[in-house]
């Protein structure tokens, strides 16, 4: 980092190369009145706020667009400077509405603070007030116009950062003003709802509707949605949340929310929160105490072991709860329970990522980092809708785009919204991705575009896999993915010859029959072209729930123990023996879908779920149903009644995120602090004392002070997580592996080596998906999230906003097939498959091709799971979410 000096106002400052006077001048805590500034934005100069005088330069300069320079001497404050602000200020103050004390932004407002500054006295000024509509559609916030300053920052915001543009200046001269295209209000625009817009605005031009009250006291804690890990500050007041914001200096986030992570949290105060435990009795809940309920559930758990053997009972952890909760509910089924059936749903979304990336690189996570993505040149994006599921990392590719000149190629079949930033789209048809990879290899050794050298040195497979590679040539490829040959070359040379080449998949890769050697193959494209082990390369899965990574990390696996460790894997089992001081199962245990089968089969009889909600998640729903009907004991721990926790025999309460401590680790393995800021209501308690609490009933004792205990213990026994405890993680988080209390954590995976050693090629002929469309099932049918929405809907839908929002279901129908079956936008349709039937409102639209549909799974009333295929990968046993076929007949 180079530094140079200047001076401000007489005072000597170093700041950075590349920085603005007013940059430096901020950071330096010299304040220079600014209102169109904001640190995430080009400069801007439009207020004309920040002039100053330069020496040498003529004029009056604005601060936020002049370079500081080594050896300027400036200064911010003059008769001159003071007049020509002055004015400025009153033109803007004078068509500004004054109602100060009944605003939302008052204290709070730029506007205010300018004209304090300058001590200027706005009653006497002539006003002329523009009269403007209120623009109240959206339901997180409203727009005020006759409060705006024409500052620009909400547009920018809106285009500079969140690539959206909903927003744009309007008309001109005094007529100007702020709105979306075609003048209509915001709710009919492409608004996206995150708020980003409210937060640029420095006056109380954009409010946010559920912020009339300031908070009185602030917790700095982790978004419980998707797995980009944003950090969040719930604003507290009289024991409620009053207020959600971004938190600026988080390196994940940098303030920046999306809807749900801003405005999505309603489901804190719900009246349908579990309140106390509840026993079912003749087929109806009844509320019971803790004592009468946990009683219960360790009286009849120790039965069916006693009676069946530790494998007739299992567990299901939960990518929600933190790793402290995941690492003591892993603990309490091995060492209890007797057995390693524990699973979760990262069984249903990256199972195949950590089998796929352990072969290929020792290490089944991102390999780089969030903040890294906006510096690749050339980013592939296959099998991740980013900017819905992973809002704030397809920030990132959008400002590589954007702001750097990365080349962006998008491979999916639907015209997912970051094709507007592609320069390559390839639309494959669903479950084709390995025959378009290996193509994509097959140009790279055609063309002599890989990188030998890498492959020598770092790598060994590769003679295995290349008659394999070779048989893909990208006509072979066209016949098979419908993605024409010339294209594939094209994307194949783009990546192939870029410095900083990244991969970013998600569950459009995983979550197939053919998901592990998806992952390998992607693998396999890394390492043929030297990507990996470099910043702002590598091969990076984005992980969807907030702790899915946490809940992995920690062992929730019934093959793996915290750490990634097998089970079967004598040494290391002897050493968690002797550190929980009882011996443990050796034998790998059933996965979340095997044990719904072992449930059908009677094999399965005592089931403990933690915040899982598989009655709704899984994939052949009413096989899964019927399985949870089956279960001899079935107990579920969870904020509300879910649809799983319908069929249980015990329900036990639970806190949510903003009730409880503990850590939550990313996408990109970074552990981050979660902090309690409210009470759990009525008797809820916190998941972590329920498990210690039937634990210590079931004969095994487990005490600790509070989750930093547990995080203590995790550290004894997860090599991965050996250096970090509470105090490591106040501000920043730490990126694992930290292997001891003095390691910064790792931003980056596989620098000069593999955790395996070498990075090893493996051969991924091509298979087909297990269900294809045929005379009887014509369609292919694929699923997915939505932004607004999150898993099976528990938290966003309780959320009166988001259901405004998007309040039901549909199924993209291509227009040509849409025509077909003689159905227009807007109708009502039953979808079937071999599985079941469904009911939902049709979307004619072309982004998705022909032969191709899509839902989204977050819906009870029209679940798309209980058309899916629960076929599994023969390795990861992740199943075919994204591959079954359809049939579809208009009502
Ligand atoms: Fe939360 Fe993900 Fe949105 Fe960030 S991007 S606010 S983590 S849901």
């Amino acid at each position: 980092m180079d530094v140079l000096t200047l001076t401000i106002d007489g005072k000597k400052i170093r700041c950075e190369t590349g920085k603005t006077i007013l940059e430096a001048a901020l950071d330096a805590g010299i304040y220079i009145p600014n209102l169109c500034y904001h640190p995430l934005l080009e400069p801007y100069g439009a207020c004309r706020m920040c002039i100053v005088e330069v020496e040498g330069m003529r004029g009056l300069p604005t601060a936020c667009t002049t370079r500081a320079t080594q050896g300027m001497v400036v200064r911010t404050d003059s008769p001159q400077i003071h007049q020509v602000r002055h004015l400025t200020a009153e033109l803007l103050i004078s068509d500004h509405f004054a109602d100060c004390l009944v605003c939302s932004s008052n204290q709070r407002c730029e506007l205010q603070r300018v004209t304090a500054h300058l001590g200027i006295d706005r009653t006497r000024l002539k006003r002329m007030v523009r009269q403007a509509r209120i623009d109240d559609s959206n339901p997180f916030f409203v727009r005020d116009p006759s409060k705006c300053i024409l500052c620009s920052r909400c547009v920018r915001m809106c285009q500079e950062v969140r690539g959206v543009g909903a927003i744009d200046m309007a008309f001109r001269g005094y007529a100007t003003t702020v709105s979306a295209a075609g003048n209509v209000p915001i709710a009919e625009s492409v608004c996206e709802s995150c708020g980003a817009c409210v937060d640029a605005c420095p006056t109380g031009a954009l409010i946010a509707r559920s912020e009339a009250l300031p908070p009185t006291s602030e917790v700095v804690t982790t978004c419980p949605y998707c797995g980009c890990g944003c950090t969040i500050v719930l604003g507290i007041r009289r024991g409620e949340l009053v207020r959600v914001k971004g938190d600026a200096i988080n390196p994940v986030s940098r303030g920046l929310l999306c809807v749900k992570g801003r405005f999505g949290f309603d489901f804190l105060k719900s009246r349908d929160r579990l309140t106390a435990p509840l026993i079912k009795r003749n087929g109806e809940f009844q509320k019971a105490t803790w004592d009468e309920a946990l009683r219960l559930v360790a009286r009849r758990f120790a039965e069916i072991k006693k009676a069946h053997g530790p494998d007739s009972l299992g567990g299901l952890s939960s990518a929600k709860c933190t790793n402290e909760e995941n690492y003591l509910f892993q603990k309490f089924v091995r060492t209890v329970f007797g057995t390693n059936n524990v699973d979760h749903c990262a069984r249903l979304c990256h199972a195949s990522t950590i089998a796929g990336l352990a072969r290929a690189f020792g290490s089944g996570a991102m390999t780089n980092s969030i903040n890294e993505i906006e510096y690749a040149d050339v980013i592939l994006v296959i099998g991740s809708n980013t900017t819905e599921a992973h809002p704030n990392i397809a920030l990132r590719i959008k400002a590589a785009v954007m702001k750097h000149g990365a080349k962006l190629i998008v491979a999916d079949p639907r015209r997912i919204h970051l094709v507007r930033f592609a320069e390559i789209h390839l639309r494959q048809k669903p479950g084709t991705d390995v025959a378009l990879i290996n193509a994509m290899m097959n140009v790279i050794i055609a063309e002599k575009l890989l990188d030998e050298e890498f492959i020598r040195d770092r790598t060994e497979g590769f003679e295995e896999a290349r008659p394999v590679i070779e048989q893909y040539t990208p006509e072979v490829a066209e016949k098979i993915t419908g993605v024409p040959a010339q294209d594939i070359r094209r994307a194949a040379r783009l990546y192939a010859t870029a410095d900083r080449g990244s991969i970013i998949y998600s569950m459009g890769i995983t979550q197939h029959t053919t998901g592990t050697d998806n992952v390998l193959a992607l693998a396999n494209l890394a390492m043929i072209t030297g990507n990996i082990g470099r910043e702002s390369t590598g091969v990076n899965p984005l992980r969807g729930q907030n702790n899915v990574q946490g809940a992995c990390d920690m062992g929730a696996l019934p093959n793996l123990v915290p750490g990634y460790r097998s089970v079967t894997d004598d040494a290391v089992r002897a050493k968690l023996e002797k550190a929980w001081n009882v011996a443990l199962p050796a034998d790998v245990g059933l996965t979340v879908i095997e044990m719904m089968h072992a449930a059908e089969e009677s094999k399965l009889k005592g089931l403990y779920i933690m915040g899982e909600n598989p009655a709704l998640s899984d994939p052949n729903l009413n096989r899964t149903r019927q399985a949870l009907e089956h279960v001899e004991f079935l107990v579920v721990q969870d904020i509300f009644l879910t649809e799983t926790a319908q069929y249980a025999h015990v329900v036990l309460p639970t806190a949510t995120f903003a009730e409880k401590d503990g850590t939550y680790a990313n996408t990109e393995r970074r552990v981050q602090r979660v902090r309690k800021a409210l009470d759990p209501p009525g008797e809820a308690r916190q998941d972590w004392e329920i498990i210690c609490d039937i634990a210590t009933r079931m004969g095994y004792p487990m005490r600790y002070a509070d989750p930093g205990a547990i995080m203590d213990e995790i550290a004894t026994v997860t090599p991965i997580y050996a250096g970090i405890s509470y105090h490591r993680l106040e501000r920043d988080g730490i990126q694992w592996p930290c292997p001891d209390p003095s390691h910064p954590g790792t931003s980056y995976l596989h620098k000069d080596k593999f955790t395996r050693g070498k990075g090893k090629f493996h051969p991924t002929p091509y298979r087909e998906a297990a269900e294809l469309p045929d005379d009887a099932y014509p369609y292919i049918l694929t699923t997915g999230r939505l932004l607004e929405h999150f898993h099976t809907g528990t938290l966003t839908r309780r959320s009166e906003g988001l259901e405004r929002i998007r309040p039901s279901s549909t199924i993209e129908i291509n227009p040509e097939d849409a025509a077909a079956e003689g159905i227009s936008d807007g109708d009502m349709v039953y979808v079937k498959s071999r599985r079941g039937e469904v009911l939902v409102k049709a979307v004619v639209t072309d982004r998705s091709p022909q032969g191709t549909m899509f839902m989204p799974f977050h819906f009870k009333e029209a679940a798309a799971n209980i058309l899916t295929n629960d076929a599994l990968d023969p390795i990861a046993k992740i199943p075919e979410f994204k591959v079954c076929a359809v049939q579809i007949r208009k009502t």
